[in-house]
C-alpha cells in the first residue's frame, strides 16, 4: 500500500482554532506583552499564524530541544540545542508547542525556564493527546485534543517530511 496522509483536522478548521486562540490570549494578556517562545521546529507553523491573531504587543523568541531517549519514546531528558537569544527576566512568557504527547519534554522544559525568572510562564499547544500523559504539565491554551495516533502536518514531521502540510494528518500505508 502506497504511504498516504489521511486528513485529521482540515485547513480551514485549524485556521479557525487558531484566530480564536489569539482573542483568547489577547483577552488574557491586555495590557501586557507577550513573550513567544516557540521550540523548533515543529512549533514554528503554528507560531507564525498565532502570532498574527494576537493583538496585543508581541516579541518572540526560538529554542530547540532534543530530549535523549531510545529512539522510539522520549525520555524527557531535555538538552537544549539552540538556546535562545534573549532573558526570560521579568516577562510574561508563553511557550508554543506543535503538540504534547507523554508530556516528558515539556515538564523538564518548563522546568528550565521558570528558573530565568519570568514575570510568568504559560503553556499553548496547538494539539494535546492526553490520554497518552506521563508527566502531569499544565496546559493553558490547547488547539485540539486529538487521539493517540501519529499526526503530521502544520510543523510535524514524519522522517523530515510532512512538515509543510497546511492541514493535520495520519500517515497511513506505512510498514
Ligand atoms: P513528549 O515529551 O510530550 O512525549 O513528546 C513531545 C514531542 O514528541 C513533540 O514535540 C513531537 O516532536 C513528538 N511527537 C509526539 N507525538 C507526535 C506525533 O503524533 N507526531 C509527530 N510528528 N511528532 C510527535
Amino acid at each position: 500500500m502506497a504511504e498516504t496522509v489521511k486528513v485529521l483536522v482540515p485547513e480551514e478548521d485549524v485556521a479557525k482554532r487558531i484566530k480564536e486562540l489569539g482573542e483568547q490570549i489577547s483577552k488574557d494578556y491586555a495590557g501586557k506583552q507577550v513573550h513567544l517562545i516557540c521550540v523548533l521546529k515543529g512549533g514554528v507553523f503554528f507560531m507564525c499564524e498565532l502570532a498574527k491573531r494576537i493583538t496585543v504587543p508581541v516579541s518572540m523568541d526560538f529554542m530547540s530541544v532534543s530530549s535523549y531517549g531510545d529512539g522510539t519514546k522520549s525520555s524527557g531528558v531535555v538538552k537544549i540545542a539552540k538556546d535562545l537569544d534573549e532573558t526570560l527576566e521579568g516577562k510574561d512568557v508563553l511557550i508554543v508547542e506543535d503538540i504534547i504527547d507523554s508530556g516528558r519534554t515539556l515538564y523538564y522544559l518548563m522546568d528550565i525556564l521558570a528558573k530565568r525568572n519570568p514575570k510568568s510562564m504559560k503553556l499553548c499547544t496547538l494539539l494535546d493527546k492526553p490520554e497518552r500523559r506521563v508527566k502531569d504539565v499544565k496546559v493553558d491554551y490547547v488547539g485540539f485534543n486529538i487521539p493517540d495516533e501519529f499526526v503530521v502536518g502544520y510543523g510535524l514531521d514524519y522522517a523530515q517530511r510532512y512538515r509543510n502540510l497546511p492541514f493535520i494528518g495520519v500517515v497511513e500505508g506505512v510498514e
